[in-house]
């Protein structure tokens, strides 16, 4: 009988995240592939993981594909992990799934942590929509192309940056999108965990008042702030927006999007008309 692949999420810094059943799966396959044997070896150690490792990386990853798919048709188990976090998320593993895949082999997530997630669920920007973007570029007029393409975005936007950066990458957003509300996660389940909240220039005043900036950072953007929650009730917005010419599913849409609420919880509150 063929094996299976297992995705294991693995945590990004606080290792009271491992998930018992991550734990469980990496005892129990026959290899774990991996980005950095001794990084992923540290973790091993620290669960009593005894699992042989086999590097895998961006530029081993198609013919890793083939020998994990050899391994696994011959009846072997593999699991994989990337340094932290959910592999295949800005991390190696794409090409190997979708080559497993299309062999018909099964792989199995085993979720985890991610930061991106991670940021979004304390950030306190909208949730209902938001657009993962990995890394933003490295050079400053990649980086305004792409704001200036995502402009019109109506959703939370996510991005990973490099704490070097930082600061450059805020006054590009400051300069190419205005005032936008800006969380900058740095170090989410670490010791030194923050988040900054404000306008692109509001959060890079702050950080201009260090001389350096360490850890592992993660940015979401929102769109610019509207007319306040407290001035104009949803069901208010609504109305004033059917009153505009919309449809009532277009205005609860159109409202539910602005307020950052789920669409079915706006669309309850006119059920009964
Ligand atoms: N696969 C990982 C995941 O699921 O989160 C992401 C891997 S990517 C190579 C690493 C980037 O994720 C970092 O440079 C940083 O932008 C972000 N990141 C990872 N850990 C983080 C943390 N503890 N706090 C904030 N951002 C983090």
């Amino acid at each position: 009988m063929p094996g299976v692949l297992y995705i294991v999420a693995t945590p990004i810094g606080n290792l009271g995240d491992m998930t018992y059943r991550a734990v469980e799966t990496l005892r129990s396959v026959g290899r774990i592939a991996c980005e950095d044997t001794r990084q992923t070896r540290k973790l091993l150690d620290h669960f009593e993981i005894s699992t042989p490792l086999v590097s895998l990386h961006e530029h081993n990853e198609a013919t890793r594909a083939d020998q994990v798919a050899q391994w696994i048709q011959a009846g072997l188990d593999i699991a994989l992990v990337s340094d932290a976090g959910t592999p295949l998320i800005s991390d190696p593993g794409y090409r190997i799934v979708r080559e497993l895949v299309s062999r018909g082999i099964r792989v199995i997530p085993i979720p985890g942590v991610s930061a991106a997630v991670a940021a979004l669920s304390a950030a306190g920007l909208p949730t209902d929509e938001f657009r993962f973007c990995g890394f933003f570029p490295r050079k400053s007029g990649e980086r305004r192309r792409l704001l200036q393409a995502l402009a019109r975005e109506e959703c939370t936007l996510i991005f990973y940056e490099a704490p070097h950066r930082i600061k450059e990458t805020l006054g590009d957003v400051a300069e190419v999108l205005g005032d936008p509300p800006v969380v900058v996660a740095r170090e989410l389940t670490k010791v030194h965990e923050e988040f900054l909240r404000g306008s692109a220039a509001e959060v890079l005043k702050t950080l201009e008042k260090r001389d350096v900036v360490r850890g592992e950072i993660t940015v979401l953007i929102g769109k610019p702030a509207q007319r306040p929650a407290s001035e104009e009730t949803v069901e208010a917005m609504v109305a004033r927006l059917e009153q505009a010419g919309m449809s009532r599913m277009e205005a609860i849409k159109a409202a539910a999007r602005e307020r950052g609420l789920p669409k079915r919880d706006v669309y309850k509150l006119f059920e009964r008309d």
